[in-house]
């Protein structure tokens, strides 16, 4: 994929989240990796709804950026990809479900869904940091070589992967769990998938991931 392919693909998945209520107004930030170790990223206080591939801003390897303003969250973006090379895009939002259990500090790790456990595994929180800025990096770093998606304390959610159509579809599933988990606490549910099947799951998760 060439650059601007790739600036059209953050752009579809950026159209598709603000679809689905997972960006809202200007809030959130896209990213995806270049060959040569460059970035792509959403300018600062765009509307993913409204973007367009020229919008997107080019930063070389060192974190300068070819043009505009990038978002504020680069720090964010860059501590990731600099402890997981496996991750080629990430995707950060404030989705109603997912923030309202980084707000209340609690994680999403109840094994209630077979596939989550494969595909999202266990999401924790990170403590608090105050947004764009660098404390904000150093919250997520212990959690991100363990997992793939992290809830922001008093803030939102950050999702990565190996492109950036996974990185959304990671967002969409993980707002999805927090739906379903609120419906089923509602319900009055305490209904976990036994120990020995999550052990089933979480070895074939680790074999997934060891494969990539
Ligand atoms: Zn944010």
């Amino acid at each position: 994929m060439n650059e601007y392919q790739l600036k059209q693909a953050i752009v579809r998945v950026a159209r598709r989240l603000d679809q689905k209520g997972i960006l809202t107004s200007t809030d959130g930030n896209l990213s995806a990796r270049l060959d040569d170790g460059g970035t792509l990223i959403t300018p600062s206080g765009s509307c993913k709804g409204e973007l367009e591939p020229e919008k997107i801003v080019r930063l070389f390897r060192d974190g300068t950026p070819r043009h505009g303003r990038p978002s504020s969250e680069i720090a964010l973006h860059r501590m990731i990809y600099e402890r997981r090379p496996d991750v080629r895009a990430i995707v950060h939002a404030h989705p109603p479900y997912a923030t309202a259990y980084a707000v209340a500090g609690m994680a999403l790790d109840q094994p209630i869904l077979s596939e989550a456990i494969l595909t999202l595994g266990r999401v924790p929180v990170a403590s608090y940091a105050m947004p764009t800025a660098e404390e904000l990096a150093r919250s997520v770093e212990p959690l991100v070589a363990q997992h793939d998606a992290v809830l922001l304390r008093f803030h939102g959610a950050v999702c990565f992967a190996r492109d950036i159509e996974q990185a959304g579809y990671l967002m969409e599933t993980l707002e999805h769990v927090a739906r379903i988990d609120f419906i089923r606490r509602s319900l009055g549910s305490n209904e976990v998938i036994p120990q020995h099947e999550v052990a089933r799951l979480e070895d074939l998760r680790a074999a997934m991931r060891a494969s990539r």
